[in-house]
C-alpha cells in the first residue's frame, strides 16, 4: 500500500514554450534528427542530398511521437529527406495541379467556383515530403501588407466568393495580429460568409491555439471553419486533442484532411483507427486525397487498385459519416474528382 503524506510533493513548475519559440527551435540538421532519434547514420548519406534541395524540418512536439531508432516509422517517413526524391519520374512534376494558371496575382490562387485561396504565409511548421507546393515559387506570392490590397479587391469584385481559404504555406505560421487584420478585412466584403482555414500548425506545434488565436477566429461575422492535415493516429496526441478542445469550445468547426501514402497510412487498419481517433477529438474526417504527382514524391504513391481496395475495406468496416471522401485534384477540373 502507497503511504499517504501530508507534505504536498514538490514539482518544478512546467515550462511552457511559446509556438513561436517551437517554430524557431524545429529541428532542421539531419545529423542533430538521427541522434535525437538514434538513428543509423549508414543512411544519412543518401539524405543529405534531398535535404539540399527541399530542407528538412521537424519541430518538437512531432518529433516526440516518432519512435526511436525506427527508419520506418510512419511520421518520420513523412519528413525524412530520401534520395528517391531525386530521381525525375514521368508523369511528376514541379506544379502539378498547374497552379500557376489559377494564380492572377500574388497571393490568390482561384481555382474553383465560389471560392480562392490565399497564401497567407509562405512557411510552414513543418517540411511534408509529398508536399504538392514543395516547388511552389513561394517568393512571387509572398504579398506584404500594402499588397494585400489588390487580393481584396478581387474578392470584393468578385461576388460569387462565398468563401475565402487562408492556405500557404501554413496560415498559422502567421502572427495571430496579421491574420486578425486579414479577417477583419475579408469580413469586410459583405457577400464572403465563410472563412476555412487549412492548416497542420495545430498538429505539429499544439501550442498555436493560443487565446488571441480562437478570438480572431470566433470574433468575427464569418463562419469559421478549421481544416486539420493529419495522416496518421500517431499525430493525435494528448497535446493535439487540448488544441482542437480549444477549437471546438468556442463552437469552430474542425475537419480533417489526410494524404494516401505509400509505407505511412495505406492501410485499412490504419485508416479506420485515424478515423475512430479524429472523431474521439471532435473532428470530421473530410477528404482522403490521393497523392498528387509533385516530383520528388513517387515513391510515396499507392496505386488505384489499392485505393479501391482500401475505399470498399472502410466502407465495410466504418459507419459512413467516418468514412473520408476519397478524392484526386485534377489541373482544370472545376472541383476535386471522387475516386
Ligand atoms: S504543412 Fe502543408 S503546405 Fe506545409 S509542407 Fe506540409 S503539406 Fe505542404
Amino acid at each position: 500500500m502507497i503511504p499517504h503524506t501530508a507534505t504536498p510533493l514538490q514539482t518544478t513548475p512546467v515550462q511552457t514554450i511559446s509556438w513561436q519559440d517551437e517554430l524557431a527551435r524545429a529541428i532542421s540538421d539531419p545529423r542533430k534528427l538521427f541522434a535525437l532519434l538514434e538513428l543509423d547514420t549508414a543512411t544519412l548519406a543518401s539524405v543529405l542530398p534531398a535535404h539540399k534541395d527541399f530542407k528538412l524540418k521537424v519541430p518538437h512536439p512531432y518529433l516526440k511521437k516518432i519512435r526511436r531508432g525506427d527508419i520506418n516509422d510512419p511520421l518520420l517517413r513523412q519528413v525524412l529527406p530520401i534520395g528517391n526524391e531525386l530521381a525525375e519520374m514521368p508523369g511528376y512534376h514541379t506544379d502539378p495541379l498547374a497552379e500557376s494558371m489559377a494564380n492572377p496575382m500574388p497571393g490568390l490562387i482561384h481555382k474553383y467556383h465560389g471560392r480562392v485561396l490565399l497564401v497567407v504565409s509562405p512557411a510552414c511548421a513543418i517540411h511534408c515530403r509529398y508536399c504538392f507546393r514543395r516547388h511552389f515559387p513561394y517568393q512571387n506570392n509572398n504579398p506584404g501588407r500594402q499588397q494585400w490590397q489588390r487580393p481584396l479587391d478581387y474578392i470584393a469584385m468578385n461576388p460569387s466568393i462565398n468563401e475565402v481559404i487562408f492556405s500557404g504555406g501554413d496560415p498559422l505560421a502567421a502572427n495571430d495580429q496579421h491574420l486578425r487584420w486579414l479577417t477583419e478585412q475579408i469580413a469586410s466584403i459583405a457577400h464572403v460568409k465563410r472563412l476555412r482555414v487549412h492548416t497542420r500548425l495545430p498538429v505539429v506545434i499544439p501550442s498555436r491555439i493560443t487565446a488571441d488565436c480562437v478570438k480572431w477566429l470566433t470574433e468575427t461575422r464569418l463562419q469559421s471553419i478549421v481544416v486539420l492535415h493529419i495522416n496518421h493516429p500517431n499525430e493525435l496526441g494528448n497535446d493535439v486533442q487540448e488544441a482542437v478542445a480549444r477549437l471546438k469550445s468556442a463552437g469552430i468547426d474542425v475537419l480533417n484532411q489526410t494524404v494516401l501514402l505509400n509505407g505511412v497510412n495505406a492501410r485499412a487498419d490504419t485508416l479506420i483507427s485515424l478515423s475512430e481517433k479524429l472523431y474521439e477529438t471532435g473532428i470530421l474526417p473530410y477528404y482522403l486525397h490521393v497523392l498528387d504527382a509533385v516530383q520528388g514524391a513517387e515513391h510515396f504513391a499507392v496505386k488505384d487498385e489499392k485505393v479501391k481496395e482500401l475505399q470498399q475495406q472502410m466502407l465495410a468496416r466504418l459507419p459512413g459519416y467516418l468514412v473520408p471522401r476519397i478524392v484526386i485534384e485534377k489541373p482544370g477540373a472545376a472541383s476535386k474528382l471522387p475516386v
